[in-house]
């Protein structure tokens, strides 16, 4: 059978790769006898091994201790969110003070945005990205009703990206052009249609220097590609650690804000879990925020979902970030010129939606296959391949450099050459 990308020439790279081991640490799922070609890493990570042990660390602390396990679980659930900061801090490239990991990512976007949208008559425009992820997207024109503004006042910057998603060098001229009228700008800094991954950097300076507050929505860039957010001077950030952190289903959330703020008196919404830790239980009516990303917390940690999410981070913690960003790459190079190749040999018309460029890409590759229909995609499914469709024709998949191989990409060419060609 031809290949462009041999199963041998794979396994040779698999051998050498100073990441496979990390494989290990997953659960993958079996279908029908062997693993799946797993591709919605950027949907929900993969279970690591030791999830289940974090777990039932939690409930043996709780059934053997109930409320005591406040104090003296082994971990002990009054400050457990603490136990998540020093591993995201480092993702976000945040000082601790600067990251902490609570809620939900649509929640913790508008605690946010209760902060960080001020709007004025003058300046009350809301920047964002065309074709946002629909929550985002939910969540600021709620953002401007509540104000009393119309959602003519989402400014959405569409652009000569695939799929019409803004460029680098759109955004930044909106920026430019709108800017006085701006107040604030939320983008996702990865594209979750598309994969780009944009200049978080040049956009927050552009942005900061016409006087745009800015905010990244990070679901598709924490645990995909290097961030430096305390560096860029981003206001603030909010992310889900179900996806690239493998925290399991609804996982605790993040949130980012920088610390130029934290003693800035914002306007927030408040709850118990914000307040200066010496006095909380003094249960006082007046609120002492945390002078950091804590004082925007709400509530209590939820902490079965925190466990799950610390031995993700453990293997996190682990990694080397620069040795992952270069396999995300090749992994994504290599299936983009597997899909060229193929492509040319059958004849089979297709469309590349993720930028080439190294630095305007992470893992994810998204490829429309214009000519075909969901029941391509079907057949993919039922020859064990797990990845996204969205109509018209477009399949997304994420090779995750912790448990991606490079033979799940010369088996994905051997099914798709299979399923084209039949
Ligand atoms: C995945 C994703 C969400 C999901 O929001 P939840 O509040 O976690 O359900 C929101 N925004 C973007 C950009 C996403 O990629």
């Amino acid at each position: 059978m031809n290949a462009f990308f041999h199963i041998d020439q794979a396994r040779r790279l698999d051998a050498a790769d100073p990441l496979g081991h990390f494989r290990r640490a997953f659960h993958v799922p079996v279908w029908k006898g062997e693993e799946v070609i797993y591709l919605t890493g950027n949907s929900l990570g993969l279970q690591p091994v030791g999830v289940s042990e974090a777990i039932a660390q939690e409930l043996h602390d709780w059934k053997t201790l109930g409320v005591e396990g406040h104090f003296h679980a082994k971990n002990p659930w009054m400050p457990y969110h603490e136990f998540l900061t020093d591993s995201l801090a480092r993702l976000a490239g945040a000082k601790g003070t600067e990251v902490v990991a609570m809620g939900s990512l649509t929640a913790n976007l508008h605690f946010a945005m209760a902060s960080f949208y001020r709007p004025t008559p003058e300046r009350r425009a809301i920047l964002c990205e065309a074709k946002a992820f629909p929550s985002d997207r939910y969540a600021l024109v709620s953002q401007l009703a509540f104000h009393g503004y119309p959602e003519s006042d989402l400014i959405e910057v569409s652009g000569s990206g695939a799929d019409g998603v803004p460029t680098d060098e759109d955004l930044i001229a909106a920026i430019q052009t709108h800017g006085p009228r701006v107040a604030t700008m939320l983008v996702g800094g990865v594209n979750y249609f598309t994969g780009r991954v944009y200049d978080m950097a040049r956009i927050t300076a552009a942005a900061r220097a016409q006087g745009i507050v800015v905010g990244w929505d990070l679901a598709h860039a924490m645990g995909n590609v290097p961030l430096s957010l305390h560096d860029w001077d981003v206001d603030f950030a909010a992310w889900c650690s179900y996806k690239y952190l493998n925290a399991g289903p609804g996982g605790t959330a993040g949130l980012f804000v920088h610390q130029r703020h934290h003693h800035a008196d914002l306007p927030r919404l408040a709850g118990w879990w914000g307040h200066n830790k010496e006095s909380r239980f003094k249960m006082g009516p007046g609120f002492d925020p945390i002078p950091s990303a804590e004082g925007w917390q709400v509530s209590n940690a939820p902490v079965l979902s925190m466990a799950a999410q610390r031995a993700s981070l453990d293997l996190f913690d682990r990694m080397d970030l620069a040795q992952h960003r270069v396999k995300g790459l090749d992994l994504s190079r290599r299936c983009m010129e597997m899909l060229e190749a193929l492509a040319e040999e059958l004849n089979e018309p297709i469309r590349l939606l993720t930028p080439r460029e190294d630095a305007s890409r992470g893992c994810q590759v998204s490829v429309q296959f214009s000519a075909r229909d969901r029941r391509f995609f079907d057949q993919l499914v039922e020859r064990g391949v797990v990845a996204d469709w969205r109509e018209p024709g477009t399949i997304r998949m994420a090779f995750i450099p912790f448990y991606s191989s490079y033979e799940d990409l010369a088996r994905l060419e051997q099914i798709l050459r299979q399923t084209l060609s039949s």
